[in-house]
């Protein structure tokens, strides 16, 4: 499973060969990905086998929608971990949606991922394995209408990706100095882990940082998500505002909306005003439904006036469509459905 070593490591998978097979190897993992090591074309035969397993997990599940513009993938590790990621082709970019966690500890209540609880952290390879497989897989079967390549990584899939900081760390690290890719095109989406936003700030890669906000005071930010107990709103504009400082880069806003929940005029109004506050773009998503939680979607019109509510009092804002809904491909539901049967 070469994935879980260190690219500059891979020599010590290859005793007996001459080094630039190390580089060979290397130029295939993170530089034109191949789903399996028969396409390895360059490697002899005997170096092909001992990369086999070439990916940390099985593809359990491969499921399409959109018609075929959004691949949802559910991988299993060998202990049985799960781990998703959701590949979406745009007309002017394809965007890959990770997971940095098995499960997630932090309990957001309309999560299906919170509501499993936590299962293990990944590793950097199992994570960046992901983005390696989207990229064979785009290869093999490119996406009619978008570009062939991936251009955006976002972590939005399962997990936290700032509570499991080194080896998210070594995996954008790896995305950018080995695979090449523009730090400005992976985005980490957090609850608000405060002390990792405070990490990333001092990383030398300018990436995106997305705060999961949902409520613009804490008594309601608190009842969605527990951890604002900790890590209370004003700190986290304080740490949004110095990584802008610091990175030069908007941070973005994401509003999972919900039915009378947070989808009034007066978070509308404060909403706009902590984007205000930090020049920051404003994401609103319509909830995708969870089977273990009460909180439903507004009516399509009610979020469009959501948003109108938030573009009027000044802010800048987009409503994000809600992909592959009919292949559950939100937040850890995938494997939900399945574990219910
Ligand atoms: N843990 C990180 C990243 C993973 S969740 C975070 O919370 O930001 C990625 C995004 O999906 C977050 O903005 C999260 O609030 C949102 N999300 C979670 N469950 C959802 C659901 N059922 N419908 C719509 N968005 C959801
Ligand atoms: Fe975890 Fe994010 Fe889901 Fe909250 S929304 S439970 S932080 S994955």
């Amino acid at each position: 499973m070469p994935y879980l070593t260190a690219p500059e490591d891979l020599s010590a998978l290859l005793p007996g060969e001459p080094s630039y097979r190390a580089d060979q190897l290397r130029a295939w993992l993170y530089g034109t990905p191949v789903l399996q090591p028969s396409d390895m074309t360059n490697l002899p035969g005997s170096v092909r086998d001992r990369l086999d397993p070439l990916w940390p997990f099985s593809v359990e599940e491969q499921q399409e929608a959109d018609r075929g513009r959004t691949v949802k993938w559910l991988f299993r590790a060998p202990d049985g971990a799960a781990i998703e990621a959701v590949l979406m082709g745009y007309r002017s970019r394809v965007t890959l949606c990770i997971s940095s966690q098995a499960g997630c500890a932090m309990g957001c209540t309309f999560c299906a991922t919170g509501q499993f609880g936590f299962e293990r952290h990944l590793e950097a390879g199992e994570i960046l394995a992901q983005v390696a497989y989207a990229r064979a897989h785009l290869r093999a079967h490119p996406i009619p209408g978008s570009p062939d390549r991936l251009g955006n990584v976002v972590f939005m899939g399962m997990g936290e990706p700032l509570a499991n900081y080194e080896h998210v760390r070594e995996s954008i690290r790896r995305m950018v100095e080995v695979m090449g890719m523009s730090a400005r095109n992976i985005t980490v989406s957090t609850v608000g882990f405060l002390p990792g936003m405070r990490r990333l700030a001092d990383e030398p890669w300018p990436v995106t940082l997305a705060l999961s906000l949902h409520a613009a005071d804490d008594g309601l930010r608190e009842t969605l998500v527990p951890i604002n107990k900790r890590y209370p709103i004003d700190d986290l504009i304080d740490a949004a505002a110095d990584y802008r400082r610091s990175k030069g880069r908007r941070v973005t806003l994401e509003w999972t909306l919900m039915d009378g929940i947070n989808d009034t005029p007066e978070q509308a109004t404060a909403l706009a005003s902590i984007a205000a506050e930090l020049r920051a773009h404003v994401n609103v998503i319509a909830l995708n439904p969870t089977p273990l939680s009460s909180e439903r979607p507004p009516e399509h019109r009610r979020v469009e006036q959501f948003v109108g509510w938030v573009e009027r009092a000044g802010a800048n804002v987009t409503l994000r469509d809600t992909r592959g809904q009919e292949i559950d491909a939100a937040c850890g539901q995938l494997r939900a459905r399945r574990s219910s049967g």
